[in-house]
């Protein structure tokens, strides 16, 4: 039986243990903070629970137009509330997302416990290719030899050396589920997808929010049309977007901070947070006794079947910056074990990877880019249609966000999409099926879709593209 020991309890790391007992290895798998790492504890799942309570509230606030009536309406405010009184119980709102995020923790635990996988809390550390010690939180030490090691150790928030966390009032997101008190005005320093999110639901609890952005537009790493369609709403809703501007220092002052840009302004707030990306957790791993190599990031270099350079020890997931999505770090994890224990195994293909935005609207891409499009690296062909000619949009009273499809120039098969919309990561899936399964867009719309339904934009965008000239 293959001895497998696996660092780090995350989505790379838990994954990866469930594949390897299930393929007849002896898992072992060493966490030091609990069980889902900071996908469940920290990242992921906490944020998007918190964004639950914030669609709701934006939902709420923006539904006079659809006829509903708040008590608060009636009410003599000057120039009518733009809150209509809803407002967020941040502590209640808080519970919630700690509670949920430790049940889930839980729930990984006994299925893990449920598979056979033996669990150590505490550091892992490799002694060689085939040795792993952890040093537990007594401090004694354990090892365990090994046939098969990966290591999914994650990442962690990065700091700036002028803007010192403290975790009252200059934050990093791993503090936000501790406040108590909505911030009166939250300054969110990096405009990348996770300072845009939290940018967008801090807003729709009903914070003050300005979001200091060093580029031209949010979120840089995403599509221009998307990005300006939440630009759009950021300043129909009150968002402080500053863009080009970069934040040199963070500090208190008094009940609040002061952010200074470079170019000397500065903005005053009651709270701020840093949302200025992450670094991989790869240091005091003794990678430097194994053949391991790491970029110079930090990040571990891997093949597309999660291989290091030393022989039998694997990696998933942030630690090796391939892509940071919980959803690649699984796929990296469960493809490392089937690579290892001798199981078919295909390489990961990051073409098909779906990801979201978890904005208001939310943003969904798959596969080619419009950049990649625009810079003629991919023939394709393109439609976009505007998600306010869409019946069920019209209904529901959502205005804001498309769809985009692309394919190839000559043979039509699906090769990329963007859809902006509420639940816009539910709607990507039809698109990510059709590239995975390389469906050309006359099979994708050839489907029914219920009527009326967002999805509906998704076969007409199909169908639009049927027998068009190329664009490129
Ligand atoms: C705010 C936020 C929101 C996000 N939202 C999404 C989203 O909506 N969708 C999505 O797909 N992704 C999202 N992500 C990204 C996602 O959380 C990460 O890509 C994912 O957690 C990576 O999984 P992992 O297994 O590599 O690492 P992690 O989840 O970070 O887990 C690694 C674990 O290893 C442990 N560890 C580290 N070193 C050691 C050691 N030496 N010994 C033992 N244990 C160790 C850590 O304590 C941690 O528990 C979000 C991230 C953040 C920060």
């Amino acid at each position: 039986m293959d001895r497998v020991v696996i660092i780090g309890g995350g989505p790379g790391g838990y994954e990866a243990a469930l594949v390897a007992s299930q393929l007849g290895g002896a898992v072992t798998l060493i966490e030091d903070q609990g069980m889902g790492g900071s996908a469940v504890l920290t990242g992921t799942v906490p944020s998007k629970t918190l964004i639950a309570t914030a669609e709701v509230m934006t939902e709420v606030r923006e539904s006079a137009e659809l006829g509903v009536r708040l008590r608060a309406d009636e009410d003599d405010v000057e120039g009518g509330d733009p809150d209509r009184g809803v407002s967020a119980d941040l502590a209640a709102v808080n519970t919630r997302v700690l509670d949920l995020a430790t049940k889930q923790s839980a729930d990984i635990t006994e299925r893990l416990l449920g598979e056979q996988v033996t669990l150590v809390a505490g550091r892992g550390r490799l002694d060689g290719p085939e040795q792993v010690v952890a040093t537990l939180a007594d401090g004694t030490q354990e090892s365990y030899d090994a046939d098969i090691v990966l290591v999914a150790t994650g990442s962690r928030p990065r700091e700036l050396p002028t803007a010192r966390l403290d975790g009252e009032r200059i934050l990093s997101w791993r503090h936000l589920y501790a406040l108590s008190e909505l911030p009166e005005r939250l300054i969110v320093v990096g405009s990348g997808v996770t300072g845009a999110e939290f940018a967008s639901a801090y807003d729709a609890l009903g914070c003050d929010v300005v979001l200091v952005s060093s580029r031209e537009r949010v979120l840089p790493g995403e599509d221009a049309d998307a990005a300006q369609v939440l630009e759009d709403v950021f300043a129909r809703r009150g968002v402080d977007v500053l863009s080009r501007s970069r934040a040199e220092s963070v500090v208190r002052e008094g009940d609040g901070v002061v952010v200074t840009l470079t170019d000397g302004r500065q903005v005053r707030g009651s709270h701020c947070l840093l949302a200025v990306g992450s670094i991989p957790n790869t240091e005091d791993l003794g990678l430097e006794t194994t053949r391991v190599e790491t970029d110079r990031g930090g990040s571990i270099v891997v093949d597309r079947v999660s291989r290091t350079k030393a022989r039998g020890v694997y990696a998933a997931g942030d630690c090796t910056g391939v892509l940071p999505l919980a959803s690649v770090a699984a796929m990296q994890g469960r493809i490392a074990m089937y690579h290892a224990l001798g199981d078919a195994v295909a390489p990961l293909d990051l073409l098909t990877v779906s990801s979201n935005v978890f904005t208001t609207p939310e943003i969904a891409t798959v596969g080619v880019s419009q950049q990649q499009v625009d810079d003629h690296l991919v023939p394709a062909r393109e439609v976009v249609l505007r998600l306010r000619g869409n019946p069920r949009a019209k209904m529901q009273g959502s205005r804001d966000g498309f769809v985009k499809l692309f394919c190839r120039s000559v043979t039509g098969i699906v090769i990329g999409g963007v859809v902006v919309a509420p639940r816009a990561s539910e709607l990507i899936y039809p698109i990510a099926l059709a590239i995975s399964q390389r469906l050309t867009v006359d099979q994708l719309s050839s489907s029914f879709t219920v009527y009326p339904s967002l999805s509906g934009s998704i076969a007409e965008a199909a169908r639009r593209l049927h027998g068009s000239r190329s664009i490129t």
